[in-house]
Formats: C-alpha cells, sequence, structure tokens
C-alpha cells in the first residue's frame, strides 16, 4: 500500500529559477521531491549553475532552453552560437537541451516558411548534442483542445518532422515532453516508444482523459522503463513558491492521481522514483 504523502518522487520535468532557489527547494523537500531535472530559461544560466553548486544541489539535472526566436531571423549566427554555449555550458555541468514549439508552431522565417525540427542547419546542434552526451528535451506540440499555431503546420506534419530527426540521432537520449508531445493516445505513444528505442518520456497530463484506465495501466506497465513522472510546475507569478503553494497546486494532486491508476508497486516506483535515478543520477 502506497503511502500517497509519502513516497519519494524524482521529478523529471520542472522549473524554478534563481529567484527563491532556497525557499523553493526546501519546498520540494517537504513535497517528497528528492531529485529532478529542471528546465532552464535565462541568459544567466552560468550564474543559476554556481548558485545550484553552491547550494551543493547535486541530484538536480540542469537542462539549457535557448530562445529558438533567434533561429527564425538569424539561423547560421544561432547554430553558431548555439553549439558554442553548448561547449562551455557543458564544462559548468549542465546536461541537456530542451526544443521548443518555436520550430514547428511558431517561428517564421522572413520567407515565409515555418522554422522546423528538421532543418538540416540543425544537424550541429545534433551532433554537438550527441559528443556532449545530453538529454534532448523535446516540446513540438499542445494538446489539441488548446491548438493553435502560427504556422499552419499541423500535429501530424509536426509529430512526423521531429520522428524524421530523432529517427536520424539514435546516439542521443531523446526525452519527449508531457506524453511524447500530448500524443493524446495510449496505443500511438506506445508505437512511437516502439519505433524508437532510444526515446523516454516525461508525463503530466492524465491518459485517462482520452483512454480507458484499464488501456492506461497496460500501457504503464509495459512501458514502465521509459515513462517519467514530470509535472511541469513552473514558479508562480503572484507569490514566491513555498511548500503551501507546491503542495496544494501540484504534488498533492498529482500524488493523488498516480496512486489511482492502480499500478502495480513495482511500475510505480519506476516512474515516480526508479528511472530518474537510473537515467539522470548515476549513483549520485
Ligand atoms: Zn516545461
Amino acid at each position: 500500500m502506497v503511502d500517497i504523502e509519502h513516497f519519494p518522487i524524482f521529478d523529471a520535468h520542472t522549473h524554478f529559477s534563481q529567484a527563491y532557489l532556497e525557499q523553493g527547494m526546501q519546498s520540494y523537500a517537504q513535497c517528497g521531491v528528492k531529485a529532478g531535472a529542471v528546465i532552464y530559461h535565462d541568459r544567466d544560466l552560468p550564474d543559476f549553475m554556481r548558485l545550484m553548486g553552491k547550494q551543493r544541489l547535486k541530484k538536480w539535472s540542469v537542462i539549457y532552453w535557448p530562445n529558438w526566436v533567434e533561429f527564425g531571423w538569424r539561423p547560421d549566427e544561432f547554430v553558431k552560437t548555439l553549439c558554442a554555449d553548448m561547449k562551455r555550458y557543458d564544462k559548468l555541468g549542465v546536461r541537456g537541451l530542451k526544443v521548443w514549439k518555436d520550430l514547428g508552431m511558431y517561428m517564421i522565417h522572413p520567407d515565409g516558411k515555418p522554422a522546423r525540427m528538421d532543418d538540416k542547419r540543425f544537424e550541429p546542434v545534433w551532433e554537438t548534442a550527441a559528443k556532449l552526451g545530453w538529454w534532448v528535451y523535446v516540446h513540438q506540440a499542445d494538446p489539441t483542445r488548446v491548438w493553435k499555431t502560427r504556422t499552419g503546420l499541423t500535429r501530424d506534419e509536426i509529430y512526423a518532422r521531429r520522428d524524421k530527426v530523432l529517427g536520424a540521432w539514435k546516439e542521443i537520449a531523446w526525452v519527449l515532453c508531457h506524453n511524447a508531445n500530448d500524443i493524446e493516445s495510449v496505443k500511438k505513444f506506445a508505437a512511437l516508444l516502439d519505433r524508437f528505442p532510444h526515446v523516454i518520456s516525461d508525463f503530466n497530463r492524465d491518459y485517462t482523459e482520452h483512454d480507458t484506465l484499464a488501456d492506461t495501466q497496460a500501457f504503464l506497465e509495459k512501458y514502465a522503463d521509459r515513462v517519467l513522472f514530470g509535472p511541469d510546475a513552473g514558479m508562480p507569478d503572484h507569490r514566491p513558491p513555498d511548500f503551501k503553494w507546491n503542495w496544494e497546486e501540484c504534488y498533492l494532486p498529482w500524488r493523488r492521481k498516480l496512486v489511482s491508476w492502480g499500478l502495480s508497486d513495482a511500475t510505480f516506483r519506476k516512474i515516480t522514483w526508479e528511472n530518474g535515478q537510473r537515467l539522470f543520477l548515476n549513483g549520485r
């Protein structure tokens, strides 16, 4: 029987910054979040890494999220700068890169064509990620209920372009954010994981919104080694993040939901803690 309030969590997808870092980390610890991966978007990444080091937050892997919009305006300079930054940040302890919806959903080049993940000009970026052994987190689509793009590309087109890159770069450890980028079907999710054995996914959507509980259970039991809980908690914009906020807005409702799915103990432990420990912590 799982103790809802106390099982340990590896949070594979979250966001926090230098602001309130000490307070935020304290509240994560109180919420039972003992390690994880933080996706960091600001230009002051070196300062953030220094602060993380100072506070000895060794159980957190930092994933760099660059401003992909710049690729739309100055593609060659963007790629050159990004590769140089990745090498520099690797020395500071950064462990991964995040690809975002600017590619596919939002950014349009001056010639009117959409910026796409399978643009050949990104080859040096994938090559650098592979050489550094970085995780590459990919978030390429929104749920259908809020689907809105500026580029006119459909979800299927965006997935197909993403999949071309996944297929071409098998040496990269890919993490498809939010249930394989809101694939909204455990059957399609399973097919994707079968097609790309080098891909894992973090999840923060309730599978039972689009599939039955029985299908959800069967999916999670079968792919228990390849999905990690990552609720995508951000920083609140109306107050500092503290235990009350993190607990009530994110971790307690999720703890209840995870337990309600009725998974086997082994699968439950893998998706909430052990996969993260095995893949990201390496004994740390
Ligand atoms: Zn996120």
